[in-house]
């Protein structure tokens, strides 16, 4: 019988599950709006079993209530059986952790103390492993980390210029995004060959965005560094920050470490820049030009930062759009790759609004591809293979 393996992502507000039997999707969906409207939708082949409704404000008040709201459900899709082992989305692993691995007592304290390094979702990720213990207590439970990804970094692209003993205590150029770059390059591995074992620069583009530039499928360089706020403009975090800003903001201004924290994660980015939304959708259907100017940075980063990855790579073979924004829209990508022909990239306009996978024309010496992301896959990958290690 395959393997049944549970994935979670846990947010902040949400969790977002998907069953696995063996490789194939039994049942996925989320939970939002934990601790306010909390909210079910289920996506099953079951008709029985799909659902978009709310939830209780009892069922919905923590990732644990949550979880055991979403049991009778799984039940239901297991028929008797158990789940084998949960797979869990970490973002932070530090230095320690280059590879997913079976959580102990011992490992749960150490991402625990990596809580400060990513506070908007490191907390949430664990209480979404302390639900899952309770709920399957008899499952492997394995995390899965978005940092294993650049442990490969060379040390320049691994480091800040701060006094060595920085380095060695661990505050150090991460980066993050690495599940969904890793199933990138194991797409490319298989659809692409050639392309894989090349220079290529993945643009993760969602309310979290990075880029990351890959050698022969290895990570050489990320955009975002100690935490998730480095590097490009996000939905609400800031991005690439001069320090000199921090230090203003703390001393002039007198601003509390909470409110800047607060500035820093929440208030700024797109939504910040623009003062209307976060939402890419809303920014480009507003006509208000501080809509169009948050779009304009949020497009002059990513081509700064296409220009530096080339840079140290020594040339490309290929650019990858994924995540909400990069898989969907048809402006950013076409403001992306407008007149970079001198780096090889030409977008065929026709192929870009169609969405297909190859965007790039007959002429362009570089590929443009779109490519959707699947980070809940690579962490059933990894679990399962952990699970087989394991028994
Ligand atoms: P997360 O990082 O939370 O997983 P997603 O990868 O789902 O986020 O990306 C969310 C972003 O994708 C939002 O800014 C949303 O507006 C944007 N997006 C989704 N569809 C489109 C679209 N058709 N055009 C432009 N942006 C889109």
């Amino acid at each position: 019988m395959p393997a049944l393996v549970l994935v979670l992502n846990s947010g902040s507000s949400s969790i977002k599950f998907t069953l696995y039997s063996g490789a194939e999707v039994r049942l996925d969906g989320q939970i939002s709006g934990l601790g306010a409207k909390p909210h079910i939708t289920l996506r099953s082949n079951n008709p029985d079993l799909k659902a978009d409704r709310p939830l209780t404000s009892n069922e919905g008040a923590s990732h644990g209530t949550a979880l055991a709201a979403l049991l009778p459900v799984l039940d239901q899709v297991l028929g008797g059986g158990n789940v084998n082992a949960v797979g869990h989305r970490v973002v932070h692993g530090g230095i320690a952790y280059s590879a997913p691995v079976q959580i102990t007592e011992e490992i749960f304290a150490d991402l625990k103390a990596l809580e400060p390094l990513a506070p908007l979702h490191q907390p949430h990720n664990l209480a979404g492993i302390e639900a899952a213990r309770t709920a399957f207590p008899e499952a492997l439970q394995v995390a899965c980390f978005d940092t294993a990804f650049h442990r490969s970094h060379p040390w320049v692209n691994d480091t800040f210029a701060l006094p060595r003993q920085f380095y060695d205590e661990g505050v150090r150029r991460y980066g993050f995004h690495g599940l969904s770059f890793e199933y990138i390059c194991s797409y490319l591995e298989t659809a692409y060959p050639g392309l894989h074992s090349g220079r290529l620069i993945v643009a993760h583009l969602g309310n979290g965005a990075s880029m990351c530039a890959i050698r022969e499928g290895k990570s050489v360089g990320s955009t975002m560094g100690f935490t998730a706020l480095d590097g490009l403009p996000m939905g609400t975090r800031c991005g690439q920050l001069d320090p000199g800003v921090l230090l203003y903001l703390l001393s002039a201004k007198g601003m509390s470490v909470e409110d800047v924290t607060d500035l820093l994660y929440k208030q700024s980015g797109l939504k910040g820049l623009s003062g209307i939304s976060q939402d890419m959708r809303t920014l480009t259907q507003s006509t208000d030009p501080r809509a169009a100017e948050a779009i304009d940075y949020f497009i002059f980063r990513i081509r700064r930062e296409i220009g530096a990855m080339a840079a140290i790579l020594g040339g490309l073979d290929a650019v990858v759009f994924t995540g909400g924004i990069g898989e969907n829209s048809v402006l950013v990508r076409d403001r992306v790759c407008a007149d970079q022909d001198w780096l090889g990239l030409e977008l065929d306009p026709q192929e870009n609004r169609a969405g297909a996978e190859d965007l790039s024309a007959d002429t362009s010496r570089v590929r443009i591809l779109r490519v959707p992301t699947d980070e809940e896959e690579m962490i059933r990958r990894h679990t399962q293979a952990l699970l087989r290690k394991l028994s």
